[in-house]
């Protein structure tokens, strides 16, 4: 459905999954449906299908460095999506992304691994090195419960933990932080902490195992802030949208289920 946002163009900087059931062609799939014109930095090519991971190739900082630059001489970004980092040096990339851009929406998945257990940003990367990237530059994060844990330095298992968690990062990081709870309990829970007050979305838990929800929920909030809605309406409407979107996700192999829209 091409609506009137196609004069606004999204950056994502993400990782090549060939399935698009994750990373940048999942964001730009997500771009396209809400109208907008998506473009995309890749920091990684993975060798994976539906059921598993083989491999996962980082680009050399040089090359990520470069696609920003040639791409930023060109085209005027209206928001950006950062995911899937792949190697350390890469926050250097992102902090001079975000400071050239200041003031349009700029939404951040601190992609560290798959579900499945494999590494997707380099493991020697520092905590404070990522915090002080994004510091006060950016609209919002979203961790998961294991990200979250990375990020604050806590174990986060309970809707408590996620409050704790979400404030102790948005002290840290300056950054509005939604915690997605998807795997908490019977009930899906995501905690935003806009760094004044908590916001709770409540779902109910869809038993379908889905690829990509991290990506899919952090490009959406980010076409709903680039359209102009606030941190809160944004949040709440792709929180229930994703819940949708699970339920229309297809199965076309042997493994996990893919977003279809
Ligand atoms: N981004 C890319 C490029 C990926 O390949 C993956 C996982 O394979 C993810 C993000 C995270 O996806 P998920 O949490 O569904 O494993």
């Amino acid at each position: 459905m091409i609506k009137i946002m196609l004069e606004k163009t999204l950056l994502t900087v993400a990782g090549f999954d060939p399935t698009s059931g994750a990373g940048i062609t999942l964001d730009l799939r997500v771009f396209n449906s809400q109208g907008f014109y998506g473009v995309g930095i890749i920091t990684a090519v993975t060798e994976q299908n539906t059921a598993l991971i083989n491999k996962v190739n980082f680009l050399s900082p040089d090359i990520v460095q470069n696609q920003y630059s040639t791409l930023h001489n060109d085209l005027k970004f209206d928001g950006i999506k950062i995911g899937m980092l792949g190697k350390k040096q890469n926050i250097n990339v992102i902090h001079d992304i975000l400071q050239d851009h200041p003031s349009i929406p700029v939404v951040i998945d601190p992609v560290i691994e798959s579900s499945s257990g494999t590494r997707l940003l380099e493991e020697a990367t520092a905590v404070s090195d990522y915090i002080q990237a994004i510091k006060s530059r950016a609209s919002l994060i979203t961790p998961n419960l294991a990200e979250a844990e990375w990020l604050s330095g806590r174990t986060v298992a309970t809707e408590k933990d996620m409050q704790t968690a979400a404030e102790k990062i948005y002290t840290e990081a300056q950054v509005p932080c939604l915690v997605t709870g998807g795997h908490l309990t019977s009930r899906s829970i995501d905690i935003l902490f806009d760094g004044s007050d908590f916001f709770r979305f409540e779902k109910d838990k869809l038993d379908k195992e889905v690829h990509g929800t991290g990506c899919f929920l952090a490009s959406t909030i980010l076409c709903y802030l680039a359209a102009g809605d606030s941190l809160v309406r944004a949040c709440r409407a792709a929180s229930g949208l994703i819940h949708t979107a699970i339920k229309s996700a297809i199965s076309p192999g042997c493994g996990r289920h893919i977003f279809f829209f």
